[in-house]
């Protein structure tokens, strides 16, 4: 696509990491992220005015560069229009708790809010659970409601701790990353090892329990930055061939042969 930076935003470095972070969104369409017009992605401004949420009534699959509201860690909009998902407490209270962290995620796929609705603990039993080897994903079972107050952001925050990911019990997920390349890998990864987890289970076989040790150091030895670079271009090219196809804002792609 040609991005265009909006007209509102005082900065180009952020207009153009906006553009990254609505690919994204995109792209996590494409990966089984795909719920109507649920789902969001923030960026944490670089200046400490707050964050750049996704606005809302907008499908994953049809978030553009300009398609963001500047919010106050209270939720106060600061800069653009439209509406402003309720659930924002989850990523301002998130990005308070986690100084590390300047992306979080939140959606609704199937197969990790499956595992989510479950007792079972996500395991390292494939390549993309490893990327969750050092700190597991928790999960946050104190409300199966959304997280649209202050005090659930702030006891999900809690929830997740270190880790990378949280499952939202009869609800969803969130995951986080200090870049975009790694908010949209985890996010990726945990709905693949999810659905891996849930088939491997409904198979009836005996699972091999991974080492847990050995699964950090499997970690560190498939996802060095350099991969992870890798990854995201990877997922970028893809995304590029399927919107030259059909163009922005599918919501449910069957890939053809290629793509
Ligand atoms: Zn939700």
């Amino acid at each position: 696509m040609t991005y265009q930076h909006s007209q509102y935003y005082e900065d180009a470095s952020i207009a153009s990491v906006l553009a990254d972070v609505a690919r994204a969104h995109r792209i996590l369409e494409i990966e089984g992220h795909a719920d109507m017009s649920m789902g969001h992605l923030s960026y944490r401004d670089p200046f400490g005015r707050g964050l750049w949420l996704k606005r809302g009534n907008l499908a994953l699959s049809e978030v553009e560069g300009d398609d963001f509201i500047l919010i106050d860690f209270d939720g106060n909009v600061l800069e653009g229009t439209g509406l402003r998902h309720l659930e924002w407490p989850l990523h301002a209270e998130i990005m308070k708790a986690r100084p590390d962290v300047n992306f979080v995620g939140h959606s609704h796929p199937h197969f990790a809010t499956v595992l989510g609705a479950s007792t079972e603990e996500l395991k390292p039993y494939n390549n993309h659970g490893i990327w969750f080897a050092y700190e597991g994903v928790p999960r946050f079972a104190e409300t199966c409601h959304i997280i649209t107050t202050v005090p659930l952001g702030v006891a999900a925050a809690k929830a997740l701790g270190n880790a990378q990911a949280l499952l939202l019990a009869n609800h969803g997920v969130a995951f986080v990353g200090k870049t975009v390349p790694e908010v949209t890998l985890a996010g990726i990864f945990l709905e693949k090892a999810a659905r891996f987890q849930v088939d491997l289970k409904a198979s009836g076989f005996t699972p091999i329990e991974p080492d847990p040790e050995e699964a950090k150091e499997k970690f560190d030895r498939i996802y060095p930055p350099k991969a992870q670079h890798n990854f995201w271009t990877f997922f970028n090219r893809r995304l590029d061939r399927v919107e030259a196809l059909q163009g922005i804002g599918i919501s449910q792609i069957s890939l053809p042969p290629g793509v």
